[in-house]
């Protein structure tokens, strides 16, 4: 958190103006790196929060509350004299005129302009997908999802009959990367604890919940190791993990495989992948490269423009093995720290240096317990200690003091207290979907 309150400097309004687009980890991290220093800096989101995406899956699964997990981004910067909010959304952006238009029809005039869009969930064209599969990626996506699962297992127990039999439940998750693997992990034990602890009459035999991908394995981007630790630890916590299912098409009440098997399912959970191209506002997709994502030259700038920036999800980044880094949260850090760094030596008519990720490594949690990370060096931690490793991390992650301190309280209180958690549908009974 930027910090000191001070008076608004005299000359701020003949600095160089820096627009920043979007306000997640990427975005933040860039106008920390400018705040106090010699430029104007307005950073510009759709919401007034930033998000923390690694944990939207509690939310989800009614293990945190929504403001356990964003933060305000005015907060965030509330004592930075040079840095300004401005709450809209980008939607086209004229790079001959350095001008930004908003949903409102509002310009910005910017002398540097950060793109930090993020990505956002992709279908892959898959009929059905974006109107009846449920994605996890944004804040009401997670809060939709949790009054979905709630009221399913509510709707559920009604239809059970007198003697006490209950239907047939089944969840299906597409997807087997870490969202797959840690929402379907968490839905198990959602389904167990409102079972057992909120007296919800459903018989656990007769509830699946099916984590379906196209790959061979889950977790691809981890050794196989960790892959095979993660499969074995869903499994023994009741998931069906299923490899090679390609989806076909998705329905109200279904989804349908290539191989022609329809599975009746009362939610699918779409965690298959995200493109960045679908969140660039107008004028920048003639840019985009793999996923979607901007291309940049190793300062991080776009190709063939002087002061256009792109960082985090939204850019293609060069990494050292003459790829492109992964879409994480640790690259979009490191990448808005340096584009930051990168703007102030344009700005003192300095020389730029090219971008370099220092990868400390990946993780993805399982469930309470049990987690996977993979170090640098390919060594890879399991189990309890990974699972500690992974709550530190997340926790230090955290934007801002008080929310770092109720999740922790949350968590610790979940640990020793496992059935406690926010499972509420907070929704108008005829909006509940
Ligand atoms: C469910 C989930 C779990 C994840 N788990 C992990 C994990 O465990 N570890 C990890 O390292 N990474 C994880 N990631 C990935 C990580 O969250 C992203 O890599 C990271 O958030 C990227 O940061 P960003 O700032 O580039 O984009 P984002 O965090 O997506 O932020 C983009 C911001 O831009 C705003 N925006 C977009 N378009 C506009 C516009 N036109 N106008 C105004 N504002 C706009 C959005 O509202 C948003 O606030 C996860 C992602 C998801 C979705």
């Amino acid at each position: 958190m930027v910090n000191s309150p001070r008076s608004v400097p005299e000359n701020l309004a003949s600095r160089p103006h820096v627009v920043v687009i979007g306000g997640g980890f990427a975005g933040v991290a860039v106008a920390k790196g400018l705040a106090d220093q010699d430029v104007r800096v307005t950073i510009i989101d759709q919401h007034n929060f930033h998000t923390f995406q690694p944990l939207l899956y509690q939310v989800a699964t009614a293990g945190l509350e929504p403001a356990d997990v964003a933060f305000p981004i005015r907060t965030i910067f509330g004592h930075a004299r040079n840095v300004r909010f401005r709450h809209g959304r980008v939607r086209r952006v004229d790079q001959s005129r350095n001008l930004v238009t908003l949903g409102d029809g509002s310009e910005i005039d910017f002398d540097h302009l950060v793109i930090a869009t993020g990505a956002v969930a992709t279908f892959f064209g898959v009929p059905g997908a974006s109107q009846f599969a449920m994605p996890l990626y944004t804040l009401s996506d997670a809060r939709r999802l949790r009054n979905r699962l709630l009221s399913v297992l509510e709707e559920t127990e009604v239809r059970g009959d007198s003697d006490g039999a209950s239907p047939q439940l089944t969840f299906v998750v597409v997807g087997g990367g870490p969202t797959g693997v840690e929402t379907s992990g968490a839905l198990t034990e959602l389904i167990q604890i409102a079972i057992k602890r909120d007296g919800l009459r459903l018989d656990p035999a007769r509830i699946r919940v099916v984590l379906v991908d196209m790959a061979p394995r889950l977790l691809t981007g981890f050794p196989q190791r960790a892959s095979d630790y993660a499969k074995r630890r869903l499994e023994s916590s009741g998931v069906d993990v299923q490899f090679g299912r390609s989806v076909v098409d998705i329905d109200e009440h279904s989804i349908h495989f290539e191989d022609g098997e329809r599975v009746e399912c009362a939610a699918v959970i779409w965690a298959a992948g995200v493109s960045a191209g679908d969140a660039l506002p107008q004028d920048l997709s003639s840019t985009s490269g793999p996923g979607g994502r901007v291309r940049v030259s190793a300062d991080l700038r776009l190709l063939d423009s002087a002061n256009v920036w792109a960082v985090g999800d939204a850019a293609a980044v060069p990494s050292m093995d003459g790829a492109f880094c992964a879409q994480l949260a640790p690259v979009a850090i490191q990448s808005g720290r340096h584009c930051a760094a990168q703007i102030l030596h344009v700005v003192h008519g300095e020389v730029t240096t090219p971008f370099h990720y220092h990868d400390k490594g990946i993780m993805a949690t399982i469930g309470r317990n049990a987690a996977v990370a993979e170090l640098p060096h390919g060594v890879v931690v399991k189990g309890r200690l990974g699972w500690l490793a992974w709550l530190g991390l997340h926790l230090w992650y955290l934007v801002g003091f008080r929310n770092r301190l109720r999740v922790f309280i949350n968590w610790t209180w979940r640990y020793f207290d496992w059935p406690s958690g926010p499972r509420l549908i907070v929704a108008d009974a005829e909006t509940v979907d």
